[in-house]
Parts: C-alpha cells; structure tokens; sequence
C-alpha cells in the first residue's frame, strides 16, 4: 500500500499562542503609545499652576482598548498610567496617590469595560442605547472613578486646592475626552466599522473633513474677530450632522474628534472665540459646545442606523411575505394540478373497466372504442399536466384556430359514462359553421369538463335534470353557455363563486370555477354564473374569433 508523506505540522497550540502573545504584545504597545499621547497632549492644556488638565482623553483610550480586547489589556494600561502620572505630576503628587490614580484608573476601566459588555453595548453605535451606555458607564465608572483618584492625589499633594472643585474639574475633562475619544476608536476597531466606512465612497467624506477642517482653523486660529469666530463656531454642527445622516458612524465620530482637537488645541494657546476669559473658563465653556457636538453625532448617528435596521427589517419582512405567496400559489398550483387529473384519471379507470368487460363478452368493435377513449382520457391526463407546468414556468400556452364543435365533441365523449349514470338529457346547440376561435383547445374542453361536472353535481338525482350547451357568434366573440335546471345559485354566493377554494360541497375544492376563470381570461374573454327562471343556473363564456367578423 503506498505511503502518503504526512507533512510536518507544528502542534497547532504553540503557533497560536505564539500568535495571541504577538496580538497582545502590539495592542499593548498600542495602547501605551496612544495613551501617552493624548496624555501628553492633555497637559498642554493645563490652565493653572496646579497643572489639573482640562481635557483628559486618556481615560476615553484606555475604556475603548480594555472593552474591545479584553481585561488582558489591563496590565499595559497600569503601566501606560504609571507613565504618564509619574512624567507629568511627580511633582504635584506624592508616590502613594500617584499609585492610587493608577488602581483607580485600572479599576474605573475595567468597571466600564465591564459594564459595558454586561449591558449588551454595541460597538457600532447602531442604537441610542448604545450612544446612552457609553456616556453613562463612561462618566459612572471610568471617568467617575479616575476623577476621585485624580483629585484625591492632587488635593492630598496641594494644601490650597478644595477636593469638591478639583474632582468636578477632572471628572469633566476626563468624561469630555472620553466623548471624544472612545467613540473614534470603538467604531473604527470594533465590529469592522472600518470595513464599513468605505461603502459611502471617498467624495463624501473627503469634502465634509475638508470643510470641517477649514471652518475650524478659521475659527481657533485668531484670525477672525470674536465677534465673527463666535457665530462661525456652530459651523460643525451642520456638517456633523450630515455626515452623521449620511455617512458610517466612524467617520462621524473621526469629524467629531477632528473638530475636538483643533479647537482645544487652538483654545489652549489662547486663540479663537473662547480664549478670552481665561484659560479655564474659555476651556469649560468650549468643552460644553464640543460635549453638545458629540452627542448630537453620536444621536442623530444611532437614530439613522436605527432607522436602516428598521427598513432592513421591513424588507426582509416583505421578502418572507413574497416566500410564503409564492409557497402558496405552489400550494394552490398542485391543488388545481389534483383538480384537473381526477376527471381523466377517473375517465381512465372506468374505460379500462369497460374495456376487459368488453374483452371477456368478445365485443372487440365496442372494445376498439373504448381504448381509443383510454388513450384520449390518457393524453388529456399527461396534456394537463404539460400545460400545467408551462403555466407554473410563466409561459403562455400555444394558441391555435378551433372550429366550436371540434372544442365540445371530446368533452361530450369523455363525460359520456357520468352523464349516462346521472340519466342527465343533453340539449346541444352548436350549429355547424360557425367561425373559428383561437384557443389553447386543452384548457378550453377543461373549462368545459369543469362547467359540465357543476351542472350534474346541481342535478343530482333529479329525474328530469337536463343540461344544455349553447354557442353563438357574438360580434368579434363566440359565446358559450352551460344552462343546467337544478338547484340553482343562492344569491349571496354569487359574489364569491369564483374566488378559490370557495365551495359549498362536502368534498368540494372549491377550485373548478377559479381555474376555469383564469383560463377564460388568459384566452382574453369572460366567464359569468346567474340563475335562470323556473330554477337552474347558467355560466356563459366568450371566446375571440380567429377573424373578428368585419362587420360587427
Ligand atoms: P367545487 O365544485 O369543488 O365546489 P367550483 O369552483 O367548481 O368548486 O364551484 C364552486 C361552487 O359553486 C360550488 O360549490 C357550488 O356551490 C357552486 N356551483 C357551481 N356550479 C353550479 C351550478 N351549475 N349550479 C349551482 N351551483 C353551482
């Protein structure tokens, strides 16, 4: 037996941890690296000589890092803070708060991760609520917590600064960055939002930034009197709000950081609109307008996607609907396939049944009829069954000129045996001569079996029931009616007599007059019911004559 050389396969657990341990040494280098900068950049806002930052978007980085990958995230965000608090505050606070900012930041993180998944967040900011649990678990725990350690370490390390003011300053420059921050990251990383952002095209996205960053300089760089710059600052909202209508939530938010950016950077070298009272106040005031900004993307953001999912919905709704209606035209194709097989199948049975009768009695002249009948009942069976499947396909059947009495002989021949056993008189009025129609014969002699079997159904045992079948030239039409004198049509049945499954017979379908309709109509004529004087119904149909007649 040959060999097949196996080849060498690693065991698969060392390459995937050699993997996972690649994958959380970069997030964490990530991590740190970000988090330093922007903690870097929060101290360039530092109002006064307590050095209490006015914006603190550390926190809103290391929230997004832990939820997104995991509490494995934690140790590089212990260090990352180690980092930062000892860089930047090693003078302000002393070593133990210094540690204790860190655990306090660790565990406000970790809570917030915590919650967040716990609270079924979404990361792609798809409903309000999510927009509400980032802000509420984000201002709770993450920045609740790191501002109580912050002002803590602060207040313990400067005897002039009152705890209550000093954590009210930290907690709002820590939620403000977190409104800025978390928000960018978690849509872009989490859940493929990149992926995503792209379907909307490069022009959109590219000319909002590109205005957003224009209005912006203009207004944060102090070339524009206060007076103007002022006003002109509301000139984010607009484009937020179009591209949070209009555009994937990451690139929302990404406008929303951009626009954060520059004007705390400009704010914080005392240029633009609101650098004139004083660093604090001016970074306060401009934190609210940015804190506004924020949430009005981030809402009008979760609200559009909301209502994406809703019409997501709706047509997935009307796909299942459109499913079912086409499950049920199947249902009812197969019902009316049943419908028009029973009478030639039934026609079959009985002629085999005469036909040994008459092969035992030695009768082989009457014998030759009845199989010649076996073999039209057998070609209808398998016609009606072609015919069916080429009206299930939606092809129109072949339509072909048809002398009257041609269509009604076959139908007179195949009922013969039922009428003879109703004692049912036939009264033919076909006259010869009359001009042809264009007709699919096959589905016009159905309608016939179908209108003949109702009429002997209404006779029932009557002894005196009687059926007669008119056709008459009708201008360009020829029109044929079925006159029975039997029971007759309620008149509230009338209204829905040809509507499927509509039947008031125990073993009824209900389907007869439905399919014998939808014929009549496809042939471009009318089939009609109404009762008739001294009892009985009649149903009359019409059919287009090969050649209108000219003179009509
Ligand atoms: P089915 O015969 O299976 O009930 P049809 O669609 O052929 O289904 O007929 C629907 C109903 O119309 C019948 O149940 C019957 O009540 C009524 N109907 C049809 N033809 C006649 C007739 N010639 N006389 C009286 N009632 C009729």
């Amino acid at each position: 037996m040959p060999t097949v050389p196996l080849p060498q396969v690693r065991p698969s657990h060392r390459s995937e941890s050699a993997d996972s341990r690649i994958w959380l040494a970069s997030r964490s280098v990530m991590l740190i690296a970000l988090y330093y900068a922007v903690g870097l950049w929060g101290f360039v806002f530092t109002p006064d000589p307590h050095g209490i930052p006015l914006v603190w978007p550390a926190t809103g980085v290391g929230l997004a890092f832990v939820y997104l990958y995991g509490y494995r995230l934690l140790l590089a965000l212990g260090i990352a803070t180690l980092l930062v608090t000892w860089q930047f505050t090693a003078d302000m606070m002393p070593l133990a708060e210094a540690i204790g900012l860190v655990m306090a930041t660790l565990a406000g993180v970790g809570l917030g991760a915590w919650a967040l998944r716990q609270f079924g967040f979404s990361p792609r900011f798809e409903r309000l609520r999510d927009v509400a649990l980032l802000l509420v678990i984000g201002g709770l725990s993450a920045s609740g917590l790191a501002a109580t350690a912050g002002a803590w370490g602060m207040a313990v390390g400067m005897e002039d600064l009152r705890f209550t003011d000093t954590w009210w300053l930290c907690w709002m420059a820590d939620l403000m960055g977190l409104m800025l921050v978390a928000p960018v990251l978690i849509s872009w990383l989490g859940a493929g939002g990149g992926g995503r952002a792209f379907d909307t095209g490069f022009w959109r996205p590219a000319v909002l930034m590109g205005s957003l960053v224009v209005v912006t300089i203009l207004v944060y760089s102090g070339t524009l009197d206060t007076a103007l710059a002022m006003p002109l600052s509301y000139a984010v909202f607009p484009l937020v709000m179009l591209a949070a209508l209009r555009c994937p939530t990451p690139i929302t938010t990404t406008l929303m950081l951009v626009a954060g950016a520059i004007a705390l950077s400009g704010t914080g070298w005392g240029l633009g609109p609101f650098a004139d009272a004083g660093l604090e106040r001016s970074l306060l005031s401009l934190n609210a307008q940015l804190a506004l900004l924020v949430l009005t993307g981030l809402v009008l953001s979760a609200l559009r996607s909301e209502r994406e999912s809703a019409e997501a919905r709706a047509r997935q709704h009307l796909d299942e609907l459109s499913r079912a209606g086409r499950l049920s035209t199947l249902g009812e194709l197969s019902a009316g396939l049943a419908h028009e097989l029973n009478q030639p199948l039934c026609a079959l049975t009985s002629y085999a049944h005469a036909s040994r009768r008459l092969l035992e009695k030695g009768r082989l002249d009457d014998l030759r009829d009845a199989l010649a009948q076996l073999d039209s009942s057998a070609h209808r069976a398998a016609e009606t069954v072609r015919q069916m499947r080429a009206f299930a396909a939606g092809s129109a059947p072949e339509k072909i000129p048809f002398a009257p009495e041609e269509l009604i002989r076959p139908v007179l021949d195949l009922l013969r045996p039922e009428l003879k056993r109703c004692h049912v008189e036939m009264d033919i009025d076909v006259p010869r001569g009359l001009p042809m129609v264009l007709v699919a014969p096959v589905q016009i002699e159905q309608v016939l079996v179908n209108l003949l079997r109702n009429a002997m159904e209404a006779l029932g045992a009557r002894p005196d029931g009687r059926i007669r079948i008119e056709a008459q030239e009708l201008g360009s039409e020829l029109g044929i009616s079925v006159t029975d004198n039997g029971v007759g049509i309620p008149e509230e049945r009338l209204a829905t007599l040809f509507e499927p499954f509509a039947t008031w017979k125990s073993e009824g379908m209900g389907l007869g007059l439905s399919i014998s309709r939808s014929l009549v109509e496809a042939h471009g004529g009318r089939l009609t019911a109404e009762n008739v004087q001294g009892g009985g119904a009649r149903f009359r149909f019409t059919l287009p004559l090969e050649v209108p007649d000219a003179g009509a």
